[in-house]
This record gives C-alpha cells, structure tokens and sequence, in this order.
C-alpha cells in the first residue's frame, strides 16, 4: 500500500492505501499516515537522536500507485489492484511520461516538508526491465539517446530522479542489486541479497560508491528466529546467534572495507501480524546488530551479549508491554489481525 498523502493525488489515499486482504484472509487492509501523524514521528525519533529516511520505492514495487494512477505505467491497466501478497512486479513507472515526474516532484517535496533528513532513499530493487524493453515510448528513448540496453535506461532513469531530488537539496539512496553500474560514484546503497554481501563489497568499491551491510541472512529480523517457525516456505532462520556474528566488513582487510559506512537491520512488515509480534521479532535480534554496527570483531563476544540480553530483557518486555502469551510463535499461520 501507499502510506504518504501527496496534495493533489487523492487516489493515493482512496485507492492505493486499501487492499481487499492479506494472503488471502479476505478481510481488507488500509491505512494511511497523515502530515501530522509523520512530523510527531519524526520530533519524537528527532528526541532520541534518531533520523528518520523515508523511502518511496522506484521504478517498481509499485502496484498500489498502479492501481490508483495506472497512466504513470507503460502500459496503464485499468482494472489494477493493490497486491495481496509480499513479492515483486513487473509493472515499472514509464520515465518518458511527464506525469510521472511531475508526480515525484510533488512527492518529493511533500517529503522535504516532513522529513528534516537530506536522504531519501529510492528503493530501486527488484525491478525486472521487461515492460520498459517493450514499451514503445521507452524504445524509443533508448533509441535516441544511443543506450544499448534497459541498464543504461535504469541509470538514466536514476540520475533523473536524483537531479529531481537535488533540487530540494536531497540525495538518494538505493537497495543494491549487483550491477554496480545503474549507480553513480558517491552514492550510497544498502546490500541486502542473501549470500552476496561478500562480492558486493567489492564490487561497490570499484564503482565509488559507499555501501550499508543489509545483508539478509543476518539483518533482516522479520524472518524466523528459532528452527521450526513458521518461514512462508522460503525465510532462512536468522537466530539471535547468526545475527551476532555479522562482520560488516565479511573479513576483508580496512582498506579494503573503508567504504562500508554501517549496518541497518529491515523488519518488512507485511508478514507479521500486529506490533506485539513485530516487537518480538525484532528483539532482541535488533541488539545483536547494534554491537555488530558499533563493535570491531575482536572485541566481541557471544558470551558476554548473552549476559547483556538478560539483563535488558526485563526491560523490553516492560517498556514495550510485550505478551509473551500473545505471540504464540509456534502456531503457524498467523492469525491475521484486523487493525482498521
Ligand atoms: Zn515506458
């Protein structure tokens, strides 16, 4: 779903903030933040020395503006509905449309208006080119600019929408996808693909660019914790272990690693079922990755963070009125709540 109001697109909140339900539980889902509700977000992360990077995925990962504004697409559907399940799309927004960029545009300064942050990171991810090498308008274009492929037109397509975001003095940033070369030098992307942390440190220090250790078999604290959780047939266990023993740097060498600025944890939420159980997966995994951020290798040690945990559990389970009861974590699948 789409989660920010932008003035002008009230299809956003009509349409691409509902869907009819989640995997299949048939009751609908919608929601959308409002200005007020972000900015409150933001002073009150602002309090504990947290910024707050919004993120506004593009080209894919786009179904629910599909659904709502189908012509930004290169081929509009006008029969499109919000996605149901977690996955990717084909459908990409079509970068020779100018609705398209005067839509950003206004997304874009909607988020300079709410986020205090420079950064807006842009997803990028998981957007197969199939639809762009068919479209007639993106042919076209690759035509008269001389590109020989859709990887020259994601790149372009990338530079536009940075150029765009510089003009409100923000920069972006990116989920890498392995081919270095859609980026440009200085940028800063995040490497999230299981088992492809270790070239993509390489890779991305060839290209100029700074990278953010993601990788998902260690820092992606919405999969399961435990062997025998439930894991939609394809989430690798991640348990508090694993998730411990990330090094940032994959053994490499400083010189090799210095454009490795940090670590970042993701908890996707649409397979998890209310906060109660978001806050279990993400404790006290989210621990384990601090002190893999903020700690060299040689310092650490699984002994003493297991002592640490202990201590804090008490107090995660109290500031977070955590029911333990309430997660049932071994009753696969969840029962899904109606939160609206
Ligand atoms: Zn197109």
């Amino acid at each position: 779903g789409w989660r920010l109001p932008v003035p002008g697109y009230p299809r956003l909140e009509s349409v691409a903030s509902k869907r009819a339900e989640t995997f299949g539980d048939g009751i609908p889902h919608g929601g959308m933040y409002t200005r007020e509700e972000l900015k409150e977000l933001v002073a009150y992360c602002a309090d504990r020395g947290i910024e707050v990077i919004p993120e506004i995925d593009v080209p894919g990962h786009n179904e629910a503006l599909a659904a709502a504004y189908p012509e930004f697409f290169c081929f509009p559907k006008p029969d499109m509905k919000v996605r149901t399940v977690a996955g990717n799309s084909k459908e990409l927004v079509c970068p020779q449309k100018p609705e398209v960029w005067k839509f950003y545009a206004a997304v874009f300064k909607e988020l300079k208006d709410i986020f205090p942050s420079k950064i807006v990171h842009l997803g990028g991810d998981e957007a197969p080119t199939e639809l762009w090498e068919k479209c007639p308008l993106c042919r076209q274009a690759r035509a008269g600019a001389g590109m020989k492929d859709e990887q020259e037109q994601m790149r372009d397509f990338f530079a536009r929408m940075t150029s765009l975001l510089a003009k409100n003095g923000q920069t972006p940033q990116f989920w890498y996808e392995g081919n270095a070369g859609i980026y440009h030098p200085g940028e800063t992307v995040y490497a999230w693909r299981q088992d492809q942390a270790r070239q993509s440190i390489d890779k991305t220090k060839k290209a100029g660019l700074n990278l953010i250790m993601a990788s998902n078999e260690y820092c992606y604290l919405d999969f399961p914790q435990i062997q025998g959780q439930y894991n939609w047939g394809w989430m690798r266990t991640t348990t508090l272990r694993k998730c411990y023993e990330l090094d940032p740097a994959f053994g490499k060498s400083p010189q090799e690693t210095g454009h490795v600025r940090g670590v970042h944890a993701a908890a996707w939420a649409e397979h998890l079922p209310d906060l109660n159980h978001l806050l279990y997966r993400v404790y006290p995994r989210a621990m384990a990755i601090a002190e893999a951020g903020w700690s060299p290798m040689d310092v650490r040690s699984w002994d003493n963070f297991r002592r640490k945990v202990a201590d804090h559990r008490a107090f995660v389970l109290k500031r977070f009125n955590y029911d333990l009861e309430r997660t049932k974590e071994n009753e696969p699948p969840f029962r899904w709540e109606n939160k609206k």
